[in-house]
């Protein structure tokens, strides 16, 4: 392992500073991050710790000709932000274990796609201010790149918002709009994917709001109001599209839900598509990381929090039918559609 330069990789990975640009603030928690055997995380007094795990695959979460380097490292992060951002928690740190191909490492180019990949990783650690406190790397044996994301936060003891506490009558919400990744994943495909000439999405800042599908933006403030303020009853993220994590919800909820198509909040790049792909995009495109929550209809729900839209968009039910109301009055059962990640579909 070590003869294809696994040690150079952790000290390139090292001194791309994984740390910098994290506040002393950031770092509280953490007492040991790279370097031993172990990192050790020292969570707030009276916190409870989360972890999430989730696996960024080429080919399966992303392909190497259609998203840049920095998106690949970004999207790898947001996507475990996003289940901390689900149940309320304060991130506290993320460990990595990466495999990439022996040529990836042996050529100019395959060394600025990890210098990308860390680049995309690490502005978006920096926002969250989320240290970097260890991980793994290995020789990826079939030419593709696969990456693990490890998260830690915290939460206060017994606070952490679920997906099993929606009640009969309570009111569903999202954060942002909906649809905006699966329209933009859609209009690269296309356009033939021109992303690696794209300065925008290379530099990633410019691009980032109108960029949902390559930058997505992991509501971690937005939860963590909901969680302080007591603004949830139930939390899901949504990752797989609206019509199959509002599923999850109810499931675990036991409840159903209905949903008013009139008052899905659509992204503006999915409604370029034209209204029936959007409300499609919206239900079940995935991806977009926003929030779905519940809240009691007693709670005065803010039109915004932490500067993040919050639309009304259904209620809960009783039973365990999830169904919508159309534009045209008429109610029907939603299914789930949700996505099973893009690559499956691939040309
Ligand atoms: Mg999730």
């Amino acid at each position: 392992m070590k003869k294809m330069g696994e040690l150079a990789l952790i000290e390139r990975i090292r001194r791309q500073g994984v740390r910098a640009g994290i506040s002393s603030h950031g770092l509280r928690s953490l007492v040991l991050g790279v370097g031993d055997d172990c990192a050790i995380l020292r969570p707030p007094k009276g916190h409870e710790v989360l972890v999430t795990t989730d696996f960024s695959l080429e080919g399966r979460h992303f392909r190497r000709d259609w998203h840049p380097a920095e998106s690949v490292g970004h999207r790898a992060l947001a996507r475990g932000l996003s289940d901390l951002a689900a149940m309320g928690a304060k991130p506290l740190a993320v460990f990595l274990s990466l495999a990439l191909p022996a040529e990836m490492l042996a050529t100019r180019e395959g060394r600025r796609w990890v210098d990308g990949f860390f680049r995309g990783l690490r502005s978006l650690a920096g926002e969250h201010q989320v240290p970097l406190a260890g991980g793994d790397t290995a020789e990826s044996p079939d030419g593709l790149v696969l990456a693990d994301i490890v998260l830690m936060g915290s939460a206060p003891a017994g606070r952490a918002l679920r997906r099993s506490g929606a009640k009969v009558g309570d009111v569903l919400y999202v954060t942002g709009e909906l649809g905006g990744s699966a329209a933009e994943l859609a209009a690269m495909r296309r356009k033939g994917i021109p992303t690696h000439r794209d300065k925008a999405a290379r530099n990633g800042a410019l691009g980032r709001v109108a960029r949902p599908q390559l930058f997505p933006q992991p509501r971690v403030e937005v939860g963590m109001a909901l969680l302080r303020r007591r603004l949830a009853t139930a939390c899901i993220d949504l990752s797989d599209g609206l019509s199959t994590d509002l599923r999850h919800l109810c499931e675990e909820s036991g409840v159903g839900a209905e949903v008013i198509a009139s008052a899905l909040p659509l992204h503006t790049l999915a409604l370029e598509a034209g209204a029936t792909r959007a409300l499609d995009f919206s239900l079940h495109g995935g991806e977009d990381y926003e929030l779905l929550f519940a809240a009691p209809v007693s709670v005065r729900m803010p039109r915004t929090v932490v500067g993040v839209r919050i639309t009304r968009i259904g209620t809960v039910t009783p039973g365990a039918s999830i169904s919508m109301l159309g534009e045209d009055g008429r109610r029907r059962p939603l299914r789930p559609g949700g996505w099973e990640h893009f690559a499956a579909k691939r040309p």
